[in-house]
């Protein structure tokens, strides 16, 4: 019985190819595979035989604006994946690696659902082969380099009070959001205010997902502002030194880890920023490394298409130099009836179809306007509907036609309970997509100024009225001007719930505005994060974290991990 059956379970259950044989069938060249151990390998891009310059399409996989368990993207790609390999296609996935944070917290892992998975899923979604601790300590690195100078005299007049890079920690941990370093005296460094973000929040993972490759992940780093002077004058790494030293701790981590479906579709997996604070997807040397293996790249951005796909076209694309040919938004009828107005604790009541449908018809709204968001950047989006058990076939009919209608194209998907065999139709939609190109452009032009790029994002994705910057704000936007920042693209942090900055106004909200209450300059990352609403770099556990349910059995195998 599926709905017996936890991710986990069917997880322990699947018999894994060595990881030999997933490299060998997708013509990665022996030389080329560093194992770790016999199910999971890196990539050296370098050593690889296939052509340096990939030719492999890109398919998009995003969503409507989401619920907190998440509506089912990473479970798409993997079962998409599938299809499309069982349809006969070579296909390659690039999914980010989970953090912690949201595993211990209510979300659960990143590694797909049911039929759908990446294996090993207990190493994917824990360590795995070291990327974020590698991530991690050349983030804390800086800020160790950066305190211990100013303790030594602090030569370069930094002022402790305008340090803008903060530690990290791969957890959600809300009593370090604020916290003062420093203390005990003159001989345990200069007391100043601090705080930690989450690992996948940061600036570092940023660069590790944007890097071209080795050389061009320190000179990002060296480009790191990473504070101001006394005078207000910006500092970076350059000047402070140490960008060698943290390149050198990311070299390994910076080559993709190759793994495999259960259906033994290979699959990379590697970086991992978060989508509401961060922008959302995994390397782009993971993407590029697919595109040279494969003819098809199926790859994931974070929670809903006005976050995740927003930046993967306008920040990512743009870095990487190429554009996605189809674009595929994951729906479900239980969240779209939430955007109509069903309470969370109403979702599991027996309603007639009626009432249901009613539901249905107003939260779709929030589905049209991602399609039509997708749309304008000129790719051509695919809805797929990712089916529950629960769902009946009057809802999904429902939405089907609603979508027809409007020549949308559309498919059911079965993936999760049936992996790539219940995705066929999806895999022919896309295939069709694929066929006919794309005509893409990002929404705004890197000669926009900040302001004018927030302006454009917030009235043309969000449909908000307008932006409000605080007093705050608006003060970094004369920074940014003085200091030439003004050509960068913009990373909009937000709440994933809703297309404004209030997470409860769910559907398809109007007559809002937004507020930017702060806006900080990644240099090294290649832009700037604009903070609305009350989204947290930090995150915090819930009252009851799905932590207190995951242990180990007698054997020594995980238990409770979703
Ligand atoms: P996202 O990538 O959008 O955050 P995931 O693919 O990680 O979402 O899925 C979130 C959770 O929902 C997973 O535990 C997964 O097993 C479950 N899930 C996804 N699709 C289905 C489905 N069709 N039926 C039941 N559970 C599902």
């Amino acid at each position: 019985n599926m709905e017996e059956m936890s991710d986990l379970s069917i997880a322990q259950a699947a018999t894994l190819k060595p990881i030999r044989e997933v490299a060998a069938e997708a013509e990665i060249n022996p030389e080329a595979l560093l194992q770790f151990g016999d199910y999971k390998a890196k990539i050296d891009p370098a050593l690889l035989d296939a052509p340096a310059e990939g030719q492999g399409k890109v398919v998009l996989v995003t969503g409507i604006s989401p619920t907190p368990a998440g509506e089912g993207k990473s479970t798409v790609t993997v079962g998409l994946s599938d299809a499309l390999r069982l349809a006969g296609e070579k296909v390659m996935i690039a999914l980010r690696e989970p953090s912690l944070g949201p595993i211990f917290g209510i979300k659960g892992g990143a590694t797909g659902g049911g039929y759908s998975q990446v294996l090993p899923m207990e190493d994917i979604n824990m360590h795995f082969t070291g990327d974020f601790h590698a991530i991690t300590s050349a983030n804390n690195l800086l800020v160790a380099l950066i305190d211990n100078h100013i303790h030594q005299g602090n030569e370069l007049n930094i002022d402790p009070r305008r340090i803008v890079f903060r530690r990290v920690l791969d957890m959600n941990d809300r009593s370090l959001r604020s916290i003062v370093s420093g203390l005990g005296g003159p001989t345990e460094g200069v007391p100043r205010e601090a705080g930690f973000d989450i690992t996948v929040a940061s600036e570092i993972m940023a660069i590790f997902c944007l890097a071209k490759d080795i050389q061009d992940l320190q000179d990002r780093i060296d480009n790191i502002v990473f504070g101001f002077t006394y005078d207000r004058k910006p500092v970076t790494v350059k000047e402070l030194g140490g960008g060698g030293a943290m390149t050198m701790l990311l070299k390994e981590a910076l080559k993709p880890n190759l793994v495999q479906t259960i259906a033994g579709t290979p699959a990379l997996v590697h970086g991992g920023p978060f989508a509401n604070i961060a922008h959302g997807c995994n390397s782009l040397i993971a993407t590029q490394t697919a595109r040279r293996l494969a003819d098809i790249v199926v790859t994931e951005a974070g929670f809903g298409a006005d976050l995740g796909a927003e930046k993967f076209m306008d920040i990512k694309a743009r870095a990487g130099g190429f554009a996605p040919d189809a674009v595929v938004i994951v729906a479900t009828i239980r969240a779209l009836k939430m955007h109509g107005g069903l309470a969370k604790d109403k979702l599991k009541d027996e309603l007639d179809t009626e009432t249901s449908i009613s539901y249905l018809s107003e939260g779709v709204k929030n589905l049209e306007r991602h399609i039509d968001n997708v749309r304008g950047f000129g790719v051509t989006p695919v809805v797929a509907i990712n089916k529950f058990t629960n769902d009946s076939d009057d809802e999904l009919n429902w939405l089907k036609a609603w979508l027809e209608e409007r020549g949308v194209k559309a498919a059911v998907a079965d993936i999760w309970a049936k992996g790539g065999a219940g995705g066929q139709e999806l895999a022919e939609a896309v295939l069709n997509t694929l066929d006919e190109g794309n005509n893409f452009k990002p929404l705004y032009e890197l000669e926009d100024t900040v302001a004018e790029k927030v302006e454009k994002i917030v009235t043309t994705i969000y449909r908000g009225d307008g932006v409000e910057f605080t007093a705050a704000a608006k003060r970094q936007l004369k920074t940014i001007a003085e200091n030439g920042w003004d050509d960068l693209p913009v990373c909009m942090a937000k709440t994933q719930y809703s297309f404004s900055d209030d997470a409860a106004l769910l559907g398809a909200p109007d007559g809002f505005t937004i507020t930017v209450r702060e806006l900080i300059p990644k240099t090294g990352a290649g832009f700037v994060v604009a903070l609305t609403g009350a989204v947290m770099t930090m995150p915090g556990l819930p009252k009851v974290p799905a932590a207190m349910k995951m242990g180990v059995d007698e054997d020594g195998h995980a238990v409770g991990l979703f």
